[in-house]
């Protein structure tokens, strides 16, 4: 659950400042505000933090995947290559844009792998969408030399890796564009909110004109503004932008709290032979906001998951739960929409029903994952370790 745990005064003072002059939108207002620009000193910050020269922040994760396509110039009909293990955020955002998801295989790391991107793109290849998934980064230098010389906008979609890094480069800083989310359940949280950041300087006019309704935010009279482009609303409010900018000047001591306590589990977990784990490059940068291991095959897999429930010790096994795999995408494979989208227009309008990634099915069938949490004492952490320890050996036997 991560920045949610720790929510207390500091997130309280900021939004305070807001109640107080009850300037609840991030654009003007100039005199009326008393000082307080609660999103765009969010926005400074995080720029500063991922020495980037523009962040833009909005309104959800979703609409800043929506947000970095626009700033990509994705759009109808182009194809964009995503993950199947992820939060279907990122594929709505495409689908969204009248862009085509198109799924390629992951490797340990979790995350798409470069072999699985290069096997997916096709001349109509606009742009991957790579997602970090749960606390740790793909093989994104690859990745993102790949994109280079295929030719490929390379998107990241660093929500579940905030402040994770690989040889000192941070999530979301390797593409053209990054995107991260702070609803309730992310890294840091904002209530509901996102950002994408770039240092491309046309990149961010098209979002933050994307994201509102075309305006160029130039003066001080809303009215008066040009449009250069059409958009759409992806603001975020300043009352959310408070409680974000709070939680993000937490970031560092969320982050490590939870290297601190994933790396007892893990130190525990490895005096089990039969076990191997997620490969994380520079694994002392992670966010490690899960412990993320393998069994040896799914019968296995699934017996240790009905052990540890046994137990009463939560854990994901991704193959039968219905959130974060395409595996269990009733409504993609079936595309039950609320109306026609652009995507069912086309031609060669893909067939969800029939994904095929045998290598991704392969290891997801063999992972569990235990999420690690912010606050738990050290001796919460070893009591965890030894029960887990402990019933996973018992399994085993
Ligand atoms: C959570 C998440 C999103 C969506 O974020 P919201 O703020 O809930 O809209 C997008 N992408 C990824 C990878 C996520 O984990």
């Amino acid at each position: 659950m991560a920045g949610t745990e720790l929510f207390g005064d500091e997130e309280r003072k900021e939004v305070a400042d807001v109640m107080e002059t009850g300037i609840f939108i991030r654009y003007n207002q100039d005199d009326a505000r008393n000082g307080h620009w609660k999103a765009k000193t969010f926005e400074k910050e995080f720029s500063d933090y991922h020495n980037i020269k523009y962040t833009h922040m909005c309104a959800s994760g979703t609409a800043a995947d929506a947000i970095s396509l626009a700033a990509c110039g994705v759009g109808a009909g182009d194809e964009v290559v995503v993950s199947p293990f992820s939060f279907i955020a990122p594929v709505e955002a495409v689908l969204a844009a009248g862009a085509i998801p198109v799924f390629a295989d992951i490797d340990e790391t979790l995350c798409l792998s470069p072999e699985g991107i290069e096997a997916a793109i096709t001349p109509k290849t606009k742009a991957v969408l790579l997602v970090h998934v749960f606390g740790a980064m793909a093989r994104t230098q690859e990745i993102a030399d790949l994109c280079e010389t295929k030719g490929v906008t390379l998107i990241e979609d660093a929500a579940p890796a905030l402040g994770a890094s690989q040889n000192g480069k941070l999530a979301g800083t390797f593409g053209k564009v990054g995107c991260y989310s702070f609803d309730f359940y992310k890294i840091i949280t904002a209530g509901e909110g996102g950002a994408m950041i770039t240092n491309d300087e046309s990149a961010y006019n098209t979002a933050h004109m994307f994201a509102d309704h075309g305006h160029d935010h130039i003066g001080d009279n809303r009215g008066m503004e040009e449009h250069p482009i059409l958009g759409f609303n992806y603001r975020v409010s300043e009352l959310h932008a408070a409680v974000g900018l709070a939680q993000f000047r937490k970031l560092d001591t969320i982050i490590a709290a939870l290297r601190k306590n994933k790396t007892i589990l893990k130190d525990g977990l490895k005096s089990i032979p039969e076990l191997t784990f997620r490969r994380i490059d520079d694994e002392a940068n992670e966010s490690a906001t899960f412990l993320s291991f393998f069994l040896k095959d799914k019968a296995t897999a699934e017996h240790v998951k009905a052990a540890l429930d046994d137990a009463g010790i939560g854990s994901a096994y991704w193959v039968t739960n219905k959130y974060h795999y395409v595996h269990n995408w009733e409504h993609l494979k079936e595309m039950k929409v609320a109306a026609k989208m652009p995507v069912s227009m086309l031609e060669n309008a893909p067939d969800y029903r029939n994904i095929s990634l045998p290598i991704s099915e392969g290891i997801m069938e063999r992972l569990l994952m235990v999420e690690i949490k912010v606050l738990w004492r050290d001796e919460e952490a070893t009591a965890l370790r030894d029960k887990l320890v402990t019933t996973i050996s018992n399994a085993l036997k």
